[in-house]
């Protein structure tokens, strides 16, 4: 036989037996939940653990909140670490930005240089157009001096070619003619030497008349007319072949005074180099072949060497940035 506390009920036999004595009751734990029951009754008790396992909701949703709320804060704290990295791995050294700043520069400084040239390649091209077009104007202009002064020496240059004639159509020179005057157009011509024992010759070509030459001279100083004869067509041929220099010597602010003994040497040479005239004819004269080792095309050079534009403008001479071809 067996004491059941749970349902409180005692199993009978159909003999009566005598009442068994009473059990000593047993020792309740302290917080025991059971409640003894009464022999022959059943009893309920409520649970004592079914109000508290209610109590614990609260604590359940407090703290699954707080779990919530703490997930929330690490997943934002999460974000916010990430962000702090990748601004880190986005932000840039002062070196870096140095660099770019200096970059940036650059480019900026190369946009102004590029807008410079692309001015002075525009102004340049100008320039040597106009001077295109003056020389064109120029070499149409057929204006003829007037003989102010007679010559001293006469109407006829000594020798076999008494008007130059043969010699000017040798060169290409057909439509120019000599005039003799000794009139203040001949570039100053002084007339008579400062001596009884020397004699003067003079002459000039002034580019007011583009087909003419000046000459004048003293009798007694005829052997001097014909190397200055030469000399003065050797004028004639540099402005035919630079007039646009002259030109663009002008346009560069580099004064006819600055290359004008140029002008006088290169004719010298010209008539000594290419014509066979002697050097000494010119040497105690105003203009002396004073350039070593002349050359064709010496006062194209000299020109260029003092800063004047000698050749048409082409766009390539205006790149700031070498272009890379492949
Ligand atoms: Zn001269």
């Amino acid at each position: 036989m067996t004491h059941d506390e749970t349902t409180g009920s005692a199993h009978a036999t159909p003999q009566p037996e005598p009442a068994p004595e009473p059990l000593p009751a047993p020792e309740r734990a302290p917080d025991a939940d059971v409640v003894p029951a009464s022999e022959g009754a059943v009893m309920w008790a409520p649970p004592a653990e079914a109000p508290r396992r209610r109590r614990r909701w609260p604590w359940i949703l407090l703290v699954l909140i707080v779990l919530a709320l703490a997930g929330t804060a690490g997943g934002v704290w999460l974000a916010h670490e990430a962000q702090v990295r990748a601004d880190a791995a986005r932000a840039l050294t002062a070196g870096q930005q140095q660099v770019i700043a200096g970059a940036i520069g650059a480019l900026s400084e190369t946009d102004d240089r590029i807008a410079a040239q692309r001015d002075t390649f525009r102004t340049d091209l100008a320039g040597w157009d106009a001077d295109e077009a003056a020389t064109a104007q120029w070499q149409q202009s057929t204006d003829a001096p007037s003989p102010a002064v007679a010559n001293p020496g006469g109407g006829a240059m000594p020798g076999d070619d008494p008007t130059g004639r043969a010699f000017l159509d040798s060169i290409g020179a057909t439509d120019v003619q000599v005039i003799f005057d000794a009139g203040p157009e001949n570039c100053g011509y002084s007339g008579a030497g400062s001596d009884a024992w020397s004699y003067t010759a003079g002459g000039c070509y002034d580019t007011r008349y583009r087909n003419w030459l000046f000459l004048a001279w003293e009798r007694g100083g005829e052997e001097l007319v014909w190397p200055v004869f030469v000399h003065e067509a050797m004028h004639w041929y540099q402005y035919q072949q630079y007039y646009p220099l002259f030109l663009a010597a002008d346009r560069a602010g580099v004064a006819h005074d600055a290359y004008v003994g140029a002008l006088e040497g290169d004719a010298s040479c010209r008539a000594v180099y290419v014509y066979g005239i002697h050097a000494d004819e010119y040497e105690d004269s105003s203009s002396p072949c004073d350039v070593d080792g002349w050359y064709e095309g010496w006062l194209r050079d000299h020109l260029a060497s003092l800063g004047v534009r000698t050749t048409e403008p082409v766009a390539t001479e205006y790149e700031v940035l070498e272009v890379t071809r492949p």
